[in-house]
């Protein structure tokens, strides 16, 4: 029978300690709401002594988060301990964590106390908070450089108190995983009463070891992991949930153990805590990076098509992205380039296919990703709009701006035929132009992107502007290139209307892209 392992998250307290990070109470509670949905057993939702903010956070969470256990830090002070049960005592099921340091090289330089007196603090400490609970964790901070034979008696001692949890830290990232380990065992063997307590891990990535010493302690014995999403936290930061819990979901073979966590919240999780915490997540970040479902080598794509489990070890899909991402390069071949326009709502023909892959080989060889708004717009001058009509055309476009004018512009268009002329105000000249246009084509489409690029550097550089429209359905994108941006952008919006005008009477062809993933 495989065991469980209790998923213990820190995201709101260690994670918050993130260099950069800050989160406002609103944040947190959004964030909470996410853990709950994701299903860990444990938030630890702040330190409530720290400061009045905190308090208030880990309180307003206790107060609505239901499912996990609510769990607030505090140091081995009552009145820390006193602070940290008022702010989560209203939880389901309130925790008290409290830690002290355990090394030598703690003990001597920050504290200046012996091994003697930490012991009786820790002793005191949890026996004060166990009056208040019997969900009693407690941590000794640095444990992975302490004297273990003393981290056992305290241990002993701490369990003896209450404590229900011992939480074994690797706090500055020192640990190598079989050696980490072994010192998990040795706790098994030489704590007495520690079958009264769960051995938990706190493990720090300042080696990029942190996953792998929490695994090795898994497999000796520890029970509860302490992780953060995306792997936030102090200095190089905490343990990642999303990498322990996959680990153990897909070498199910090697680990016998499971974990409660509701794998498809993953994804989206990650991308809350990124977008709240301003902490972004690196492309190559294991599991949940832009780049973690990406195949680029033209074989391993062409695999992935046939058979996904070719080349991928875990589904997007179990950790909650809609499909895998086939960006195109310059070693993809025409199966993969065929299969991405599918996608994207372009069915072409052979010959057709053949003149878009000839041209994609070309961008690909300048771009090192062709996105798909690359081969949209490939596919539109090289197939689909290689013989539209110019049934709006610009004549004139006049402007006046600055820093003391109202930007006005004038355009004259020539409209199936006929000479028209407009002006309109804007927030800007190019609104004040797209206003005018709009108005003489009685256009109702949607700007869906607006994007400003200079082919050349320098101040005379053209400007190529890039525009995506849509309407009824159909979307289209539309340059314009011109040493004025203001009139760049007027011809980047007549090319759009043109097409969308073709694509209507053609009966449309090109549906919008399915929403891709971010
Ligand atoms: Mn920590």
């Amino acid at each position: 029978m495989p065991e469980k392992i209790f998923i213990f998250d820190t995201t709101l307290r260690d994670g918050e300690q993130s260099p950069g990070a800050s989160l406002n109470k609103d944040e947190k509670i959004q964030i909470a709401r996410q853990l709950e949905l994701l299903n860990v057993d444990v938030i630890e939702a702040g330190f409530p002594y720290a400061s009045p903010g905190d308090f208030e956070c880990v309180q307003a969470i206790a107060h609505e988060i239901r499912g996990p256990q609510i769990a607030g830090l505090a140091r081995a002070f009552p009145k820390d301990i006193d602070a940290a049960w008022e702010a989560v005592k209203a939880a389901a099921n309130p925790r008290l964590h409290t830690f002290i340091s355990t090394s030598d090289i703690h003990l001597k330089y920050q504290m200046r106390k012996s091994r003697e007196e930490v012991l009786e603090m820790a002793v005191v400490a949890v026996k004060h908070a166990a009056r208040y609970t019997s969900n009693v964790e407690f941590s000794a901070m640095d444990a992975s450089r302490s004297d273990i034979a003393y981290v056992a008696q305290v241990f002993t001692a701490v369990i003896d108190a209450g404590a229900t949890t011992v939480n074994f830290p690797d706090t500055v990232g020192y640990a190598i995983p079989p050696e980490f380990g072994d010192k998990i065992r040795y706790l098994m063997e030489n704590v007495p009463n520690i079958h009264k307590a769960v051995i938990s891990v706190h493990c720090h990535n300042d080696l990029g070891l942190a996953v792998a010493n929490t695994l090795a302690a898994i497999l000796n014995g520890a029970r509860q992991a302490e992780v953060t999403i995306n792997g936030i936290g102090e200095r190089a930061g905490n343990t990642s949930l999303e990498e322990v819990v996959m680990s153990l979901a897909t070498r199910k073979d090697f680990f016998d153990y499971y974990t409660d966590i509701v794998t498809q919240y993953i994804y989206p999780t990650s991308r809350l805590v990124s977008k709240l915490s301003g902490m972004v997540v690196q492309p190559n970040k294991a599991v949940v990076g832009a780049n973690a479902f990406a195949h680029e080598s033209g074989i391993h794509q062409d695999g992935v098509l046939k058979e996904a489990s070719t080349f991928e070890i875990m589904t997007p899909q179990s950790i909650g992205i809609k499909k895998s991402k086939l960006p195109l390069g310059k070693l993809s071949g025409r199966h993969a380039l065929r299969e991405k326009l599918k996608e994207m709502g372009y069915v072409l023909t052979e010959e057709e296919l053949n003149q878009v892959f000839a041209r994609f080989k070309d961008l690909a060889d300048r771009k090192k990703t062709v996105f798909d708004e690359d081969l949209a717009s490939l596919v539109e001058t090289e197939v689909l709009f290689k013989s539209v009509p110019e049934y709006y055309r610009l004549l004139e476009l006049v402007v006046l701006a600055g820093t003391s004018a109202k930007p006005t512009a004038t355009v004259k268009m020539e409209i199936g035929g006929n000479i028209e002329r407009y002006s309109a105000f804007g927030d800007g000249p190019i609104d004040a132009a797209y206003k005018a246009i709009t108005h003489l084509t009685d256009s109702t489409c949607n700007l869906l992107k607006f994007a400003v690029s200079s082919i050349t550097g320098g101040t005379d550089a053209l400007g190529e502007i890039t525009i995506r429209l849509e309407d009824g359905g159909l979307t289209v994108t539309a340059q314009g290139v011109d040493p004025d941006i203001v009139t760049a952008s007027a011809r980047a919006y007549i090319n759009g209307l043109n097409r969308l005008r073709f694509m209507k009477e053609r009966g449309g062809r090109g549906k919008k892209p399915e929403e891709m993933v971010e």
